[in-house]
C-alpha cells in the first residue's frame, strides 16, 4: 500500500529517532572480512552497496561485500488470498421453475431466510427432480449472499447443501472448490475440482484453481501443469502471470534438496548442510506447538518452507530491499552461510510461521498491522527501543492512522516501513499486556467471520482505532517513560 498526506513530515521526524532506535532489527551488511554493518536503508545499486547509519548516508563498494542480512519481513498475499481476487468465468445458477421468486426468497432484507430454505428442503426430500433444482439454487444464492458479506464458513455450508440437491452441477462444484481454496482448505478444494472436471473438462478455470490450490500445497510441478492446461484453454493474463512466478519457483527448486516433518514440507538450496534443513524443521515444529496453543488453532495443510542464499531470495521473490523473510503462503528465508538454527533464524521462523496460522486461521481477512503486529510479538519483540520514538509521533499528532496500515506494505519506504512495524508491535502488545493473548483470538475469529478490523476491535475491545491508538500511547508512556 502506497501511503499519502502527511507521512513524508512523519519520516523527516522518525528517520533519525527510529535509526538510532531500531537497531535490534535493522539491516546488516556483512563483508567478505566477516565484520558487520548494522545500517538502514541499505540500496545495491550495481556497484556501491549504499546505507543509512546515524551518521549519515554512506557508501561500500560492493566488492568487499559479501551479502546483506535484512532485519523486517512482510507478509504478502497466500494462494488463499490471491483466490480472493481472482477474475473467474460468471457461471449459471442452477436453473429452476420459478428461478427469480427462488432468489428473492432466499435472501431478502440484508439476510438469509432460514425458514423458505427449510422448506425447500424438505420438499425436496419428498419431491423429484423440480424440487430438488430449486433446493439447490436457494442454498447457491445463500451461499453467494454469505461470500458477499465475508462469511466463508457458512458459505461453504451452504454451497455444499446446494450440491447435494445437484450433486452433477459445475457451477455448484466449482463453488465448493472455490470455497475450500479462500479457506487454504486444498485439498478439499482439489476434490472438487477432480468431480468438476468429470462434468465439464473444457472449462479453464478448473485448471485455474487447480493450479491456485496446488501452490497451496506446494506441489509447483502440478500447479504448472495445471496452469499450461488453463492457458491451452483460453489466454489468461492471471494465470500467464502466475505460470510465469511458478516456473522461476521451479527452475530455482529443480536442484533443491526436500525434506519434511509432521507439519511442513521445507525446501532447501543443495549449497545449504542437510543438518540446518533438519534442525530448520526441528525449530519449526516447536514454535508450532507454542501457536496452536496461543492462537488456538490448528493448520489443516502442511505448510511450505523454502530456504534460500541470500542471491536467489532477491531474485525469486523480487521483494523490496529491505525484506528479509516472506511469507507468501510458504514460508521463505535465506539462510546465507549458517550451518545451524542460531537465535536470529529461530525468531525469524517464528514470526513467518505466525503469520502463516493468522492467514488461514483469517482465511487471508487480517489487516497487515495485525499480522506484522503479532508475528513480532510471538517472535519476542517487545517496544521499550522504540516507545520513546513512537510516543514523540504520537504526541505531535502524527501517528499513522491503523486504518491506513491495513493495506500491503510492499511498498514502503525503508524509514517507513520501520515506522509501520514498531507501531503495529506497540499496539498489539497493549492489547496482549493488558487483555490477555485470548482477545487478539477473538479479534482474530471475528475477521475470520468478515468482520471489518474496527468492528472487531469494537465488539472485543469495545474501542475504534482512535481510542485503541490512545490506550497503546498511555501503555508506552506508562512502562517505558522515564
Ligand atoms: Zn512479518
Amino acid at each position: 500500500m502506497r501511503q499519502s498526506g502527511s507521512f513524508p513530515k512523519i519520516l523527516a521526524t522518525l528517520a533519525c529517532a527510529l535509526v538510532f532506535t531500531g537497531v535490534a532489527r535493522a539491516d546488516k551488511i556483512v563483508l567478505k572480512n566477516g565484520q558487520k554493518i548494522v545500517a538502514s536503508n541499505v540500496v545495491d545499486d550495481g556497484t556501491m552497496i549504499r546505507y543509512e547509519t546515524p551518521a549519515g548516508q554512506l557508501a561500500l563498494p560492493k566488492s568487499i561485500v559479501d551479502h546483506v542480512e535484512r532485519g523486517l519481513s512482510p507478509v504478502t498475499g497466500s494462494p488463499a488470498a490471491a483466490a480472493a481476487s481472482l477474475n473467474l468465468e460468471p457461471r449459471e445458477p442452477p436453473t429452476a421453475v420459478n428461478a427469480s421468486e427462488i432468489d428473492k426468497n432466499a435472501v431478502h432484507d440484508a439476510g438469509v431466510d432460514r425458514n423458505y430454505l427449510a422448506r425447500l428442503e424438505s420438499e425436496a426430500r419428498n419431491g423429484g427432480a423440480p424440487a430438488n433444482a430449486s433446493a439447490a439454487r436457494a442454498y447457491y444464492a445463500a451461499s453467494q449472499f454469505e461470500v458477499g458479506k465475508g462469511d466463508l464458513e457458512r458459505a461453504v455450508v451452504d454451497a455444499r447443501t446446494a450440491l447435494t440437491y445437484g450433486p452433477e452441477h459445475a457451477a455448484l462444484l466449482m463453488n465448493v472448490a472455490y470455497l475450500y481454496l479462500r479457506q487454504s482448505k486444498f485439498s478439499e478444494s482439489l476434490d472438487y475440482l477432480e468431480k468438476a472436471k468429470h462434468v465439464s473438462p473444457r472449462d479453464a478455470d478448473v485448471y485455474k484453481l487447480e493450479g491456485w490450490a496446488y501452490t497451496g500445497m506446494n506441489r509447483v510441478d502440478l500447479a504448472v501443469a495445471a496452469w499450461k492446461r488453463a492457458l491451452a484453454l483460453r489466454p489468461d493474463a492471471e494465470v500467464q502471470a502466475a505460470l510465469e512466478k511458478a516456473l522461476r519457483d521451479k527452475a530455482e527448486e529443480d536442484s533443491y534438496k526436500e525434506n519434511e516433518s509432521v507439519h511442513f514440507r521445507l525446501k532447501y538450496s543443495g549449497a545449504a548442510a542437510p543438518e540446518l534443513a533438519r534442525e530448520v524443521l526441528h525449530e519449526l515444529e516447536q514454535h508450532y506447538r507454542d501457536l496452536e496453543s496461543e492462537l488456538n488453532y490448528s493448520p489443516p495443510d502442511p505448510i511450505g518452507v523454502v530456504l534460500y542464499t541470500q542471491e536467489s531470495f532477491a531474485d525469486i521473490t523480487r521483494a523490496p530491499g529491505w525484506v528479509g523473510a516472506l511469507n507468501d503462503g510458504r514460508i521463505r528465508v535465506p539462510v546465507q552461510g549458517l550451518t545451524g538454527v542460531d537465535s536470529e533464524l529461530s525468531r525469524v521462523l517464528r514470526h513467518e510461521l505466525t503469520h502463516s496460522f493468522i492467514q488461514q486461521k483469517t482465511h487471508g481477512h487480517v489487516p497487515t498491522w495485525i499480522q506484522e503486529g503479532v508475528a513480532q510479538w510471538m517472535e519476542g519483540k517487545r517496544s521499550d527501543q522504540n516507545a520513546a520514538a513512537l510516543l514523540q509521533v504520537y504526541d505531535a499528532g502524527q501517528a499513522a492512522p491503523l486504518g491506513k496500515l491495513e493495506g500491503n506494505w510492499m511498498g514502503l519506504q525503508g524509514d517507513m516501513a520501520r515506522y509501520a512495524y514498531a507501531w503495529a508491535l506497540a499496539n498489539v502488545e497493549y492489547i496482549v499486556q493488558t487483555q490477555g493473548m485470548g482477545d487478539i483470538e477473538r479479534i482474530l475469529d471475528r475477521l475470520a467471520a468478515g468482520s471489518s478490523t474496527e468492528q472487531a476491535l469494537r465488539d472485543v475491545l469495545h474501542d475504534d482505532y482512535g481510542d485503541l491508538m490512545q490506550a497503546t500511547a498511555e501503555y508506552l508512556r506508562k512502562n517505558y517513560g522515564k
